[in-house]
């Protein structure tokens, strides 16, 4: 798509300047590592993406995702993430949204975090009050909507006690904005990301819920929801199938796993309540990047199981793992093309994966005896 429009006030020109594309890209939450000098790498927002195939040319400005063939410009990229109508409401929720990277992060001490910086783990008081709203409304949601329930218990062959206990939720697009205006925390909760003012030409004077239409999966610290993700209950359609509040996204299930000798890797939100459902402790990494540099919390686990899709990004991840954490990753090899929640919805799929894991164990002790022999003790 060309930027040249006629008939706005926007100067593109200088809004992609002001707006660098990468910025744009991460501050909206979409996590890239660096490929080569000029490009940057990740897991596409666009379409469920499993091999990190969606790529920013910083020299270009442009991305490109050789899944689902989306690419385009900073403008593109927000009109297609923000599902925008039109090139001048992509400038104008530019404008809006994000201050250019010059003037933000001011030096005034105690200010908030820009977006793309902001850490879950560390919530004002506020926050977490409006965060904990909004998870109880999502909650209150989900018993009300049949399909979702459906989703989750049917498709998703999760129990009924898991997603009581993992607090799973639907945003019906409309219940969030009608409580804060009553309680309080309408800021805030624009702040975080929950809710967005509507663009000129998209019609009413509601606010936006980030999440309108998706189940909601929170990450539960003691309790209380610091993070959310949410995920179309549908197959088709929605082009964005799994999306976070913007910021860095912390370990889904953390508690679930932190102090546990042995505690499971898993790749996606799904495989991870299935994981739950089969009273493992295990935690997700919501894809399969993952920074080293946050592994330290499972310094007392002596055995890392990881349980990655049986696909190319998954090979990938799981050689990045063992560089990582060494002896103690010990990878179980699911049946090609399946993940954990796929294994959970078939009969006998739970049996099959703690054979998988027993032989995993099996293959270390020979191992191990092997080595014992060489060093002839
Ligand atoms: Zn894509």
């Amino acid at each position: 798509m060309s930027p040249a429009i006629s008939g706005t006030q926007w100067d593109i020109a200088a809004i992609k300047l002001t707006y660098p594309l990468l910025d744009v890209v991460q501050r909206e939450g979409v996590v890239l590592k660096r490929s080569g000098t000029q490009r940057w790498q990740g897991l596409c927002p666009f379409h469920e993406d499993r091999n990190p195939s969606f790529f920013v040319d910083v020299e270009r400005q442009r991305f490109v995702c050789f899944g689902c063939k989306a690419r385009g410009d900073v403008i593109d990229f927000v009109r297609l993430h923000e599902r925008l109508n039109s090139v001048a409401n992509a400038c104008a929720w530019l404008a809006r949204t994000l201050a250019p990277p010059t003037t933000r992060g001011s030096s005034r001490p105690g200010a908030p975090p820009p977006p793309a910086q902001r850490r879950w783990d560390r919530l004002t008081l506020e926050q977490q009050l409006v965060l904990n709203a909004a998870g109880a409304l999502y909650r209150d949601a989900l018993w009300r909507n049949t399909r979702a329930r459906a989703y989750l218990t049917v498709e998703r062959g999760l129990p009924e006690w898991v997603v009581r206990a993992c607090g799973l939720g639907y945003a019906d697009g409309r219940s969030l904005e009608a409580h804060l205006r009553k309680h309080g925390g309408l800021r805030v909760a624009e702040e975080l990301g929950l809710l967005r003012r509507p663009e000129p030409g998209e019609g009413g004077r509601m606010l936006r819920e980030r999440f309108a239409g998706r189940i909601v999966i929170p990450e539960l610290r003691g309790g209380q929801p610091i993070w959310f993700l949410g995920r179309h209950p549908s197959r088709v359609s929605a082009r964005v199938k799994y999306l976070g509040l913007p910021g860095e996204k912390p370990v889904l299930g953390f508690e679930r796993a932190a102090g546990r000798r042995e505690v499971y890797l898993v790749e996606g939100a799904f495989d991870w309540l299935t994981a739950v459902s089969w009273h493992l402790p295990a935690f997700s990494t919501c894809g399969t990047d993952f920074p080293s540099d946050r592994l330290g919390w499972l310094a007392k686990a002596r055995v890392i199981f990881g349980v990655l899709d049986a696909d190319r990004a998954g090979r990938a991840a799981s050689q990045r793992f063992e560089a990582a954490l060494g002896h103690r990753w010990l990878p179980i090899s699911l049946p090609e093309g399946d993940d954990l929640n796929d294994l959970g919805r078939r009969p006998g799929g739970r049996a099959q994966f703690f054979r998988l894991v027993a032989d995993a164990r099996r293959t270390v002790s020979a191992d191990s005896r092997r080595d014992a022999t060489c060093t002839g003790k």
